[in-house]
């Protein structure tokens, strides 16, 4: 059986895809049969919301492609699955945006690579993650390989949705799509105690107000300092209709994700600069690691320049889930106060949710619904987070305080 699928909680639509997939890709690597009009294709489009599991999805198809036991595809435990699993098979590579876009030239040596003929695996795999990031002249060169893709290469692309707006449409018409769903709070509450070892209560709780992301979830039961932020960026509406309240909230909302981010970076940041040193012959005390190490400035600058640009896209992230997490509250405040009883994303905030839907108009708990969304769309461009943020709040205070 196929134990690389199992990864992906709840999507037994997109399991049974993959495994075709892979099971027609291994018969034509062993020439009985051509990849033509089967299961199998060079390029896929991976979407679902965040946390549905786009990219470990695309790594899990790549494992099965490089899968070389006979249990395979995708057994999990041969040298093709681990080594793919684990990001260091030779033929296998993730790109994953630091910046905020990944730029054409960037992309004209991924193409490059591409076209040569894998080493030890049947294929060439690229997944791009973040495929939504691709700047319109990346786009067009990824564009020409996928028109004319070599025979061993696959391209796994990875995008919040199919909309033009997230993955131009000359590119997607190229690709298989392969759409991910949310994953089932029962579901990932049952994965935290199998794979995480949590108890069922914790599981439950953290799996009810994590809005179907494995990750969050994960994080938010493990995590005390994760819990407590996001209990800082709930305690926010309450206190919008104050004035001089958006100012406040601005500053803590910003701080909260600087603090996110930074817990999320400093750990990659620290191994990489050591590393780099290392490599670099520093620490030594001859005069060999002296020489070495002047040398070496270049590299060390641009090795800052690299985690300078991760920081940015990790505070930009940070406080992307935080908004996500404000407009899930006023979406429940919103469906409160219209009576329904759809299940909420923060149920742990019923209270001051119920007091908000009673006390505010729905159609104001909708403006402020489309100040965080048009704050995302912000956010995304190059504007000034500070800026985005503060506009941001200053109108859905302006909205609560109206009432
Ligand atoms: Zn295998």
């Amino acid at each position: 059986m196929a134990a690389v699928f199992d990864k992906l909680l709840g999507q037994d639509h997109a399991i049974r895809e993959l495994l075709a997939a892979s099971t027609d890709a291994r018969r034509s690597t062993r020439g009985s049969a051509s990849i033509e009009h089967s299961a199998m294709t060079h390029a896929w489009l991976f979407t679902g919301p965040p946390g549905s599991g786009r990219s470990i999805a695309a790594l899990c198809l790549a494992a099965a492609l490089q899968c070389t036991s006979p249990d395979g595809p995708g057994c999990g435990h041969c040298a093709g699955c681990t080594s793919t699993l684990g990001g260091n098979h030779p033929d296998v590579r993730r790109i994953i945006p630091e910046g905020l876009s990944i730029a054409t030239a960037d992309m004209r040596a991924i193409v490059r690579t591409a076209a040569r003929r894998p080493s030890v695996g049947a294929w060439h795999v690229i997944i791009i993650e973040d495929a939504d990031r691709l700047t319109e002249g990346a786009a067009n060169a990824l564009l020409k390989m996928v028109e004319e893709p070599p025979s061993h290469t696959v391209f796994m692309l990875c995008a919040p949705s199919p909309d033009p707006h997230d993955i131009a449409v000359t590119l997607r018409s190229r690709c298989r799509h392969i759409t991910l769903t949310t994953p089932s709070t029962t579901a990932i509450a049952h994965a935290l105690e199998a794979r995480d070892h949590l108890d069922a209560e914790t599981a439950h709780w953290a799996a009810a107000i994590s809005a179907g992301h494995i990750g969050r979830a994960r994080r938010l039961a493990t995590d005390e300092q994760a819990r407590s932020r996001r209990a800082t960026v709930l305690a926010m509406p309450p206190t919008l209709d104050r004035p001089a309240a958006a100012i406040n909230a601005a500053d803590t909302l910003l701080a909260t994700a600087t603090e996110d981010a930074k817990t999320l970076t400093a750990e990659i940041d620290t191994r990489e600069t050591e590393e780099l040193r290392t490599a670099l012959g520093a620490g030594g005390t001859g005069k060999g690691a002296a020489g070495a190490l002047r040398g070496s400035a270049g590299a060390l600058k641009d090795l800052e320049r690299k985690q300078k640009s991760r920081a940015t896209r990790a505070i930009r992230d940070a406080l992307d889930r935080a908004l996500i997490d404000l407009a899930g509250y006023y979406r429940d405040a919103l469906l409160a106060s219209l009576g329904t009883t759809a299940s909420p994303i923060h149920p742990d905030k019923s209270d001051d949710i119920t007091q908000i839907a009673r006390s505010t108009r729905p159609e104001t708990l909708l403006n402020c619904i489309d100040a965080i969304l048009h704050c995302r769309d912000t956010l995304a461009t190059n504007t000034k987070p500070e800026l985005a943020i503060t506009a941001m709040l200053t109108t859905i205070s302006e909205h609560m305080r109206r009432g």
